[in-house]
């Protein structure tokens, strides 16, 4: 059954591949619960998770039985219809959320993208075109479209591409007095992500989501949370807002909804919904049967209370050991973050070494991942077991004890 393939290798890479990224010196060619094998046949423990995006591992059957039933029944078939899948999906999302519309994309770009652009969409229709700042943190990451990149607060991603969109401005994240000094009557929205991910992994403080949340009433702008990398299950409730009990009026998802197969969502209410009227906004493959019958498969296996009290005791296991790791060998300054999304912060004679962290531990068969340069970051499938948590925590503190006793 199984095709003939031509052979390729990671040097195809540079000869055929626009250079936007810089991938392994190995190629992973299969992927097995939170273990994956490279064309060598190396095996390795995977804590990356696809940047939280493999929220169950590799090849969950519940997942491959969604994907292939759905591939056996239709792939593709426009927004000029509707579909089962889709529809299933945005009950279930509705279900369990504050929400009670949503709207399905591609990405998690896609899904901020359609969030900036309601919350300007409102506020216009509401209070006529002065009113259309959005203010963000510093730090945050939105995805990368030109919109995205300029509501986002690193430069490095916006910078040199020409003029950005207008009326966005950067606050030190978890300041709740420099929000409150930047909001005004012109602001349509406020997001934030409940935790930066890759901004370092740091959640916000529960003042500051609180304040924020009074802020946007008092000023009528929206709250936006950008759920894309701290949803679907990552801090141990099904979304970090509620973590916090405080709820948004927009809010992103994309990443682990689709556990490896590509999907964004944006969730709100019914009333700011309507202002995305036929016509407004859209997308082909937003809402493709495919895509939504895997989401509908995810979010029916993390939403159990014992999937979401695992990912909890995970993080304890994750983060006592880290730890323990850090202080022996002088690496990390901090071990911080919330359920299976984990930063463990660069002491000031490792700052800057994030990549050699993750090389070395790559060698040694555990693939971790950086957020920035100064903290190394875990984002492992919520069902990883114990013994290839052990496993792998052993890998990266071999890796560790060889780095910093070379
Ligand atoms: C990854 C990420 C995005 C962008 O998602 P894409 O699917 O890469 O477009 C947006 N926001 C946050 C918080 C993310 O982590």
């Amino acid at each position: 059954m199984s095709v003939q393939h031509d052979p390729v290798q990671r040097a195809d890479f540079d000869q055929f591949m626009v250079p936007n990224y810089a991938p392994a010196a190995f190629v992973p060619v299969r992927g097995q619960g939170s273990r994956v094998w490279d064309q060598s046949g190396r095996e390795l423990i995977d804590f990356a998770g696809g940047i939280a995006v493999n929220v169950l591992g590799h090849c969950h059957p519940a997942l491959v039985a969604a994907l292939t039933e759905q591939a056996n029944c239709m792939w593709h078939i426009s927004n000029v219809f509707t579909n089962e899948p889709a529809l299933r999906l945005a009950r279930k999302l509705v279900d369990a959320t504050f929400a009670e519309r949503v709207f399905f994309c591609n990405s998690g770009a896609e899904a901020n993208e359609a969030a900036f652009k309601l919350a300007r969409r409102v506020a216009h229709d509401r209070f006529g075109p002065d009113k259309c700042e959005i203010i963000a943190a510093v730090n945050s990451f939105h995805g990368r479209t030109l919109f995205t990149v300029s509501v986002g607060g690193q430069p490095k991603y916006s910078d040199g591409f020409g003029p950005k969109i207008q009326g966005i401005t950067h606050v030190p994240f978890n300041d709740l007095a420099a929000l409150k000094a930047a909001i005004s009557d012109k602001t349509c929205a406020v997001v934030l992500e409940p935790v930066q991910g890759e901004g370092g992994v740091l959640p916000a403080e529960q003042a500051y989501l609180e304040g924020a949340r009074k802020l946007c009433d008092e000023h009528h702008a929206l709250l936006i949370f950008d759920e894309v990398q701290c949803g679907m299950g990552r801090t141990g409730e099904l979304f970090a807002y509620m973590h916090y009990g405080v709820t948004p009026d927009i809010l992103s998802s994309a990443k682990s909804l689709g556990g490896g197969f590509p999907i964004g969502a944006m969730l709100t209410t019914a009333e700011l919904a309507k202002h995305l009227a036929v016509g407004t906004h859209g997308t082909t493959y937003g809402g493709n049967p495919l895509a939504c019958a895997v989401g509908e498969a995810v979010l029916d296996t993390i939403n159990t209370p014992a999937v979401l009290a695992g990912v909890k005791r995970k993080h304890e296991q994750f983060a006592s050991r880290l730890r323990a790791i850090g202080a022996k060998y002088g690496l990390f300054s901090e071990v911080r973050g919330l359920g299976l999304l984990i930063g463990a912060v660069l002491s000031d004679a490792w700052k800057g070494k994030a990549k050699t962290v993750l090389d070395a531990a790559a060698a040694e068969g555990v693939l971790v991942l950086q957020a920035s340069p100064d903290v190394v970051r875990f984002a492992p499938s919520l069902v990883v077991d114990e013994v290839d948590i052990n496993e792998g925590l052993d890998r990266f503190e071999r890796a560790v004890a060889h780095l910093t006793q070379a």
